[in-house]
């Protein structure tokens, strides 16, 4: 079973000149693999590389760096780690070989054993989520690393917070996407908040929440 780690939350919030301070969540998993997901911005790479070596790993250690999707505040550090497969959204590359038929679809794409990316589209069109079996209270749960699927616990409860991110066009298709994650995770990091503990409560209003 798989050992996540979560390195930074991410946090964002509107400054008084309507500019955005934020930054993303940024998770290690360690298991048969070492994965990192998320990178964060191209200015954090000195912190990124001591929160890693605070768990004796280097970069050229990382197998899959997984961006859930190419915002600038998702790749930054992506070169720091050039002995990995990458995954960003739905491309996945090796050095200059672009692997083809990645599957990465609503049947998942498995990167080892409790490990899957499912494409989730929503907040962009290629976005995807990191799907993680893990061991909570001596139980497996299953943790959804869902990148701005999610922007943060509060966005459940005040929608116009993922609805002014996403790209408006596909509004309709993050509402189902965000109902199907949410309906299989225990767990969701979001991509700028903390972890959260799914509920019922948080289930039904989301699923209440898909647009017609
Ligand atoms: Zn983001």
């Amino acid at each position: 079973m798989c050992e996540v780690i979560i390195l930074f939350d991410g946090f964002s919030r509107k400054l008084d000149d309507g500019n955005m301070h934020a930054d993303c969540s940024c998770t290690l998993i360690k298991g048969p693999k070492l994965i990192i997901v998320d990178t964060m911005t191209a200015w954090d790479s000195k912190k990124l590389i001591e929160a890693l070596a605070q768990h004796n790993i280097e970069p050229k250690d990382i197998d899959y760096v997984v961006c859930t999707h190419s915002h600038s505040d998702h790749i930054g550090n992506n070169n720091l780690f050039l002995n990995a497969i990458h995954i960003v959204g739905l491309t996945v590359q090796r050095y200059d070989i672009f692997y083809k038929n990645p599957q990465i679809s609503n049947e998942d794409y498995e990167l080892c054993p409790g490990v899957k990316v499912t494409a989730t589209p929503g907040h962009t069109a290629e976005d995807i989520t990191v799907l993680v079996e893990m061991i909570k209270d001596g139980e497996i749960k299953l943790l959804a690393i869902t990148g701005d699927l999610f922007e943060k616990e509060e966005d459940i409860l005040e929608p116009t917070i993922w609805k002014s991110l996403g790209i408006p066009e596909l509004l309709k298709t993050q509402s189902i996407t965000r109902s199907r994650i949410i309906n299989i995770a225990d767990f969701i990091i979001p991509g700028h908040g903390p972890m959260f503990r799914v509920t019922d409560n948080m289930r039904e209003i989301v699923n209440s929440q898909i647009i017609q």
